[in-house]
């Protein structure tokens, strides 16, 4: 025989009870023995909860009242034929009119004792049950609506009462013995005490009713059926990448449900721990799912942890004071105390010193905690021997629940650098000595954001999800976006990695939204979006507070990086191919290096030199593997390299400029890539990487061109006397000639020193060969001293550094 209980969602309407029905029919038609719990209709024992407080403040109740009467009705005339629906219609009134007495006497008295809540909330599950088994018996005759609260006895502990065992089991036995043949409807979660009062067995205690039936009636399994597919490796409300768990031993679902995994009620463990009866947990809205086994021994876990739980809100309580050290019974007494006064300690850590005890309980009890404190150790208050109490609130737990964590190592420093790396700081820990159990306290407002970077953590196999908030849709922003929607798949199939872009902004519109953009999308998105504000765009990015967070600034704008700093206190990355930043003082570069390792963010910017290649990480790999910079020789401009490299035969300068501008390849004036001050940042971003403590006056610039053409008023003006200085330039390039030699721009590094000139190199120099517009860069170290390490490629266009930026993106978090 079964228990089968059905929560608050399944009886919640005439389509869920339509399901329940039919699994019941399954089960009856198969030869199946069960017996039925149910729960209150969802929602109502919360209702009558507020209704039972309403009426003790003298306020009208009946709203209520109507609102549960109703919800009833409408499931009797949906699942009820009419000819059979009065017994039902009948029986429901008179349970709404005793309820409506009974509150109206907490209303005329303006008091709500705990009993008499406890009475009131009983009628949700008397309503729930009796429905069902009216429904019930047009298909099985032999329904029997079975009032709990006379077979299972408590004490008088309203509210949250204990079961009295053996006087239960003989009443349950008893009365089984007389109806085993009945197909039987037990109300869930009531009870009653000594004196026939009615109790209850804490919130979500229908789970408990049932396992005491399975207990005392010997049952072969207890299926518990909610609205989930069993119990999961989180809460699917708060993370959506959470997956069911196929099994279970009781105690990692004692301690996940107890760390507040609410699909089962901690206290439902025991009886059928007790009795080694398995627990399963079913969906009715997904019957044909498996769903959770739990029972004591299972197979081996493939992850390390089970499952991540947490409990809403508690407040800590921290203990100092030298009164402590070396105390025997010190603590015994102190929990002692709480336990008299049912203050529910949710867990506790001491420091090795002793000096300090830390709890954790519900905030409802902390006035009692504090005053129980302050009565009890007057004496010691007084002499100093133990410091006030401190409390800490808004906080909650964080709990990481599995067998498999007991003697593997590493679990712990996991946990603390999924949470450290998205800034969350842990106020407490507490592991539990059968170390199935490693919880944290951290604030509340972080507890979603935790959640969910935990769990990418530890079930790696599934995606790591890297929200991504992206300003900038010129070329190199969009052309990212449609490079990101068409490798998402391979990311994720790949490399466990999903983008997911959360932000949109460009000069004109932002958009924002947590739930991911589809990039199929983005241009309707946002032009549809808000006005743009970088300063709303950044305020929302802390406010969602989501893991894994990355900035990507493919802007030129000199504003957005004055944000970056305060985006590495708020634990985001940045990712940017705006050079603006890097390139302003060197204080300023550095105090965001060194925000961003502070914060443990990353901070990429690959794309400020040579665009998609790989210069910048070169040369950090180089370093951080011990490796010496002796020299670094460059050509980090594709304009000034494509327009050297085709300075050759007849061609004149001026005709090759203009090409180059023709072709797009310069702005659109070109002396702001002649004047190679560009090209000097670039390289100054490069020596300050390199290790050096450099600004812009401190780079020796050589010029390209002659001042006349620098000075021309307009550009026209500037080509007329570009013209003019086609001697001057032909010289160079005879002499170059004459020496078997060419012209290259280069920017060095050496000694400190950083220079950027023109200059004649032979065929013997790697950068003789360049050409089109690709840029060059050798570095020469203490490794690399005779043959140097050469990168070369296209160091400009869309297509390479949006990828550069992908690259970046991919990186975060990924050392
Ligand atoms: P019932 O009324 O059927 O007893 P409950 O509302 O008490 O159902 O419990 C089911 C709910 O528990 C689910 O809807 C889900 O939102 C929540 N829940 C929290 N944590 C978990 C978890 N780890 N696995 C499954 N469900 C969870
Ligand atoms: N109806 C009760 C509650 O909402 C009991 C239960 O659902 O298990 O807490
Ligand atoms: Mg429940």
């Amino acid at each position: 025989m079964k228990i089968v209980k059905f929560g608050g969602s399944s009886v919640g309407s005439g389509q869920s009870i339509h399901n329940v029905l039919n699994i019941l029919q399954n089960k009856y038609t198969s030869g199946e023995k069960f017996i039925v719990v149910s729960s209150a209709m969802v929602g109502v024992t919360n209702i009558l909860t507020e209704l039972a407080e309403t009426a003790s403040k003298g306020n009208d109740f009946k709203k209520g009242l109507i609102e549960i009467e109703q919800r009833h009705f409408t499931v009797i005339k949906e699942m009820i034929t009419v000819k059979n629906q009065n017994p039902a219609f009948t029986q429901i009134k008179i349970f709404i009119n005793e309820l409506e007495d009974l509150l109206q006497g907490v209303c005329s008295l303006r008091e709500l004792s705990l009993q008499s809540k406890d009475l009131i909330l009983s009628y949700g599950e008397k309503c729930s049950t009796f429905l069902l088994s009216q429904i019930a018996q047009q298909y099985f005759s032999e329904s029997l609506y079975v009032d709990a609260s006379t077979l299972i006895k408590t004490d008088s502990n309203f509210g949250n009462a204990r079961v009295h065992t053996s006087v239960t089991e003989h009443l349950l036995q008893e009365f089984y013995k007389k109806h085993s043949n009945q197909v039987l409807f037990f109300t869930g979660f009531i009870a009653s005490n000594e004196n026939n009062r009615i109790t209850t067995l804490g919130r979500g205690g229908s789970d408990y009713t049932a396992a005491i039936l399975a207990a005392a009636l010997n049952a072969e399994e207890i299926e518990l059926w909610s609205d989930v597919d069993g119990m999961l490796t989180a809460d699917p409300r708060v993370v959506k990448k959470a997956f069911s768990l196929s099994e279970l031993s009781y105690t990692e679902a004692m301690e996940l449900s107890y760390f507040g995994a609410k699909v089962i009620y901690p206290p439902a463990m025991i009886p059928a721990f007790r009795k080694k009866i398995p627990i399963v947990l079913k969906n009715t809205f997904n019957p044909s799912f498996k769903g959770t086994r739990i029972e004591e021994h299972t197979h081996k876990n493939t992850y390390p942890i089970r499952g991540i739980s947490s409990i809403d809100e508690i407040s800590l309580i921290n203990i100092t004071g030298s009164g402590m050290i070396g105390k025997i019974g010190f603590s015994g007494k102190l929990f002692s105390l709480l336990a008299r006064e049912q203050i529910n300690v949710i867990l506790i850590t001491q420091s090795s010193s002793e000096h300090s005890i830390t709890f954790a309980i519900e905030p409802k009890d902390v006035q009692k905690a504090k005053q129980l404190f302050n009565s009890e150790f007057e004496l010691e208050l007084e002499t100093n021997k133990l410091n006030p109490l401190v409390v800490e609130e808004n906080l909650c737990v964080l709990a990481i629940v599995g067998e498999n964590m007991k003697q593997t190592p590493g679990i712990s420093g996991k946990l603390f650098q999924a949470l450290g790396r998205n800034g969350i700081n842990i106020h407490a820990i507490a592991q539990g000595s059968s170390e199935y159990n490693i919880s944290v306290i951290i604030k509340r407002k972080n507890i979603s954001k935790a959640l969910n970077a935990v769990h990418d953590a530890f079930f790696t196999q599934l995606t790591k999800t890297l929200h991504v908030f992206s300003i900038g849709t010129g070329n190199i922003g969009s052309t990212l976006l449609r490079q990101i929607e068409a490798q998402s798949n391979f990311l994720r199939k790949n490399n466990g990695i999903e983008v997911k872009i959360s932000g949109i902004a460009n000069s004109r519109k932002m958009v924002i939204d947590e739930e991911g953009i589809d990039l199929t999308q983005w241009e309707e998105r946002i032009n549809g979006g808000e006005p743009s504000d970088m300063e709303t765009f950044i305020q929302k990015i802390k406010f969602l507070n989501l893991s894994n967070c990355i900035f990507v600034d493919n802007t030129a704008s000199p504003v957005t990086g004055t944000y970056y700093k305060e985006l590495f206190e708020s634990n985001v990355s940045v990712v940017t191919c705006n050079k603006i930043a890097n390139s302003s003082s060197y204080k300023e570069y550095k105090d965001l290096k060194d925000t961003a390792r502070r914060r443990g963010v990353d901070f990429f910017y690959e794309t400020n030199v040579g665009a998609g290649l790989p210069i910048i990480r070169t040369l950090k790999d180089l370093m951080t593997s011990g490796d010496r910079i002796i020299r670094i020789e460059a050509i980090v401009s594709g304009t000034i390299s494509y327009i050297f490299n085709h300075f050759i035969g007849d061609i004149s300068f001026y005709e090759v400029v203009k090409k180059a501008h023709k072709l797009g390849y310069t702005e659109p004036d070109p002396r702001e890539d002649l004047s190679g001050k560009d090209f000097m940042r670039k390289m100054m971003i490069l020596a300050r990487d390199a290790g050096y403590k450099m600004e812009e006056n401190d780079i020796k610039l050589g010029a390209i061109l002659p001042e006349s053409c620098m000075n021309a008023s307009s550009i026209d003006e500037f080509y007329e006397e570009l013209k003019k200085s086609d001697s001057y330039f032909n010289e160079l390039k005879e002499k170059a000639e004459m020496e078997n030699k060419v012209l290259r721009y280069i920017g060095k590094l050496e000694n400190g020193k950083a220079s950027v000139s023109l200059e004649l190199v032979d065929a013997s120099h790697p950068f003789y060969n360049l050409t089109g517009s690709d840029n060059i860069i050798s570095f020469t170290t203490e490794r690399y001293k005779f043959n140097p390490l050469v990168i070369k490629g296209p160091g400009a266009g869309a297509e390479v550094t949006a990828a550069g930026v992908f690259a970046d993106l991919i990186n975060v978090g990924s050392n």
